[in-house]
């Protein structure tokens, strides 16, 4: 079964920029997949297409089997994305912004509050569960942020450059985290402009340069070459 399948996957943004000239991946379910380049080079665009956040110019996208442009209703809830930016809202605290989450998925209330402390606690952010988010630090929202994506039970995840501007510490317990998460079934893919984080995570990577997939296999392949 395959996660997530892209094929030919185009995309011209209004203005002109062709971000993807024709991408074809494959993520089997299960698989802690990376998808490395430098800036501007189709990352975000890519996976925002993967979680139907932007449109595509042209191609097909299945997840877990279903067909985004027909199917979407019926693969929704199996996907959480983490994006860069914070977009919680920073008045509420994660406790209120994880269990509306839940509530948008309809999981009733006492469920909702029995996920979300899980992950709370799981992701280090217990001590500040009721204090307004933007009293947390960048890590902290980071985190915050993975907790939300989570707090639906998906059965991928998707983050966009987890790691960026987090300390080392941090980084590595948000390494850790991802691999229990990972370990537990969920399919996961990130994207990082550090080779080290994908090979500290992934069984897969694709780079990516220009909107071109120039790479696409496994991690120890990829070593083995450098
Ligand atoms: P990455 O995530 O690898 O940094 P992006 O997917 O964000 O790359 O961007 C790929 C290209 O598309 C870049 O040239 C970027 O400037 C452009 N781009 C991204 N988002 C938009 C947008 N909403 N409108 C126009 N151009 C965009
Ligand atoms: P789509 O074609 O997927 O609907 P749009 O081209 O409408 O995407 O752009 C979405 C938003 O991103 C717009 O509000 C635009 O202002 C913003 N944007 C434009 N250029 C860029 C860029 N280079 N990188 C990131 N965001 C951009």
């Amino acid at each position: 079964m395959h996660a997530i399948e892209l094929e030919n996957i185009r995309k011209v943004y209004k203005g002109g920029v062709e971000a993807l000239k024709g991408i074809s991946l494959r993520v089997e379910e299960g698989d802690f997949y990376a998808l490395l380049g430098p800036n501007g080079a189709g990352k975000s665009t890519t996976i925002g297409i993967i979680s139907s956040l932007v449109n595509k110019t042209e191609g097909k996208v299945k997840v877990f089997g279903y067909d985004l442009d027909t199917q979407l209703e019926s693969v929704k809830a199996q996907i959480g994305l983490v994006p860069q930016e914070f977009n919680f809202n920073q008045f509420e605290p994660p406790i209120q912004i994880l269990v509306n989450q839940a509530g948008y998925y309809g999981i009733k209330r006492k469920d909702a509050f029995i996920r979300a402390e899980k992950y709370l606690r799981q992701l280090d952010l217990w001590g500040k569960r009721n204090a307004p988010s933007r009293e947390l630090s960048g890590g902290m929202k980071r985190r915050l942020m993975i907790a939300r994506a989570l707090i639906h039970g998906p059965r991928l995840l998707i983050l966009d450059e987890p790691t960026a501007g987090v300390d080392i510490e941090v980084r590595r317990s948000m390494w850790e985290f991802l691999k229990k998460i990972n370990a537990e079934g969920v399919t996961i893919v990130l994207t990082t402009h550090y080779l080290e984080e994908a090979e500290m995570l992934c069984r897969h990577i694709g780079i990516i340069d220009k909107g071109i997939l120039v790479e696409n296999t496994s991690m120890k392949e990829l070593l083995a070459r450098l």
